[in-house]
């Protein structure tokens, strides 16, 4: 079905970041047919909707996620990432598809109220005799109706092999790379206009092994998927790599084979002007995740220096445990605060951080000719947020509503041309079910945690 936005402000992020005070955006057959200034003309046939007072954005794309973790929420709200690791691990090794199924919808629909078209979600606990948790995932963004780029992560290294995680939380390294590989070719979708591609995430190098580590690499190649894991999030996670291997965790990393261009890491905190220009040189992206770090305490992301050495960085959520926003649209205006709180009032402009949120986060997924922004040709995977309430009404500027102000609501939200938010609610599902589901699932998993 022809849809026809009319009469409202409009930010393209195209190559020139064109922008509308008054735009029209003409989507057709799931892809994106024209965009323009002023209103669409009366000959263009089509469903009719007036953005007046609201401005069209290209979907947001978040580049770091764990799904699972919106059942986790609340949880060693004052402890630093690897304190938090290990007051939680043993919760999580109890999760069973259930508890996936229910915080992958709650997770996802929140995703979609605060703007996001496309998601990944970095799933790493597969406990024995649980049922299908991969796939668990898989079905919630099938009904929640966002496109969705899961990668199979994994854990092999246990306490008993210096790691971090409980053994009763991680996986045989054959075990993994056969599950791996089998998720890929059950799901991945190569197509452009895919709305489910699989990525391969061993999760970080404290909990997996150098093997593990090598041979996803060798495997995601194989496949020609995508690799992503947690790359030097923390100082602690720096002090070990140095001790244990002699170099820093992006070195590590590069020697086992993991940098470039089909490779997006989360976090990259703690970096050398020598490790950034390596990212850069190789292509490996990066997903900044400013509230989690923030939230841990681990430091702050060298995003200005990462995007002047030429590095693709997105914009992650992370997961929800440490994160209980769980929302995406308030992560642009923390990357602009803690960007210029790191690197003073240049550190970031308020339409890099759209750009990060939408065109960085499509090149962390591999998927920057489908989808991130406005243009013709493009996925029509498109959002429109109301400023004309009493949060954002009359402001100068329709990014800065955006960015700086409140987190606006989203009153449309197509992905691929389909309406997964329509005057401002949820189509797909009931958000009222879903929290009713979550509930009792966190209420479930919570039982015997130390808060
Ligand atoms: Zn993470």
């Amino acid at each position: 079905m022809r849809i026809v936005f009319t009469g409202g402000a409009v930010a393209t992020v195209d190559g020139h970041d064109t922008e509308h005070d008054t735009g029209h955006v003409v989507v057709d057959g799931g892809r994106i047919v024209a965009v323009g200034a002023g209103d669409a003309p009366d000959s263009v046939a089509g469903k009719r909707i007036d953005t007046r007072g609201c401005l069209v954005t290209p979907g947001l794309v978040n580049a770091h996620h764990h799904l699972y973790q919106w059942a986790y929420r609340g949880l060693a709200t004052d402890s630093t990432l690897f304190e938090w690791l290990v007051t939680l691990y043993p919760a999580w090794t109890r999760m069973d598809a259930d508890v996936v199924h229910a915080a992958s919808v709650a997770g996802l629909a929140r995703l979609a109220l605060t703007g996001c078209t496309t998601s990944t979600d970095h799933h790493y606990l597969f406990p024995a005799g649980r049922g299908d948790l991969f796939g668990a995932g898989i079905a919630a963004a099938a009904q929640v109706g966002l496109r969705f780029h899961p990668t199979r992560g994994s854990m092999d290294r246990g306490t008993s092999d210096g790691g971090l995680p409980p053994d009763e939380a991680v996986e045989r390294t054959d075990d993994i790379l056969a599950a791996t590989a089998e998720a890929i070719e059950r799901y991945h979708d190569p197509r452009p206009d895919a709305m489910l591609r699989v990525g391969v995430a061993p999760c970080s190098p404290f909990s997996v092994s150098s093997r593990l580590l090598a041979d996803s690499a060798e495997l995601a190649r194989r496949y020609g998927v995508r690799l992503h894991t947690h790359l030097a999030e923390t100082s602690d996670e720096e002090r070990q790599c140095l001790a244990e291997h002699g170099c820093t965790p992006t070195e590590y990393l590069e020697g086992l084979g993991w940098l470039g261009g089909d490779v997006w890491f989360a976090h990259t905190v703690h970096l050398s002007a020598e490790n950034i220009k390596r990212l850069a040189a190789t292509g490996s992206a990066t997903a900044h995740c400013p509230s989690s770090n923030a939230r841990l305490g681990a430091g702050t992301s060298p995003v200005r220096e990462l995007l002047d050495a030429g590095t693709p960085v997105g914009l992650g959520v992370d997961g929800p445990a440490s994160n209980e926003d769980g929302g995406l649209v308030t992560e642009l205006r923390q990357a602009v605060l803690t960007a210029r709180g790191r690197g003073g009032p240049t550190a970031m402009r308020i339409r890099e951080a759209l750009r990060l949120a939408t065109m960085g986060g499509a090149r962390c997924l591999g998927r920057a000719d489908d989808i991130g922004s406005l243009e013709v040709g493009k996925l029509a995977d498109v959002a429109v947020w109301r400023i004309d309430d009493l949060a954002h009404a009359d402001i100068a500027d329709p990014v800065a509503a955006l960015v700086l102000g409140a987190a606006p609501a989203v009153d449309t939200l197509l992905v691929g041309g389909d309406p997964v938010i329509e005057h401002g609610s949820l189509r797909t599902v009931s958000a009222a079910d879903a929290s009713r589901a979550l509930a009792r699932q966190a209420a479930r998993m919570r039982e015997g945690v130390d808060r």
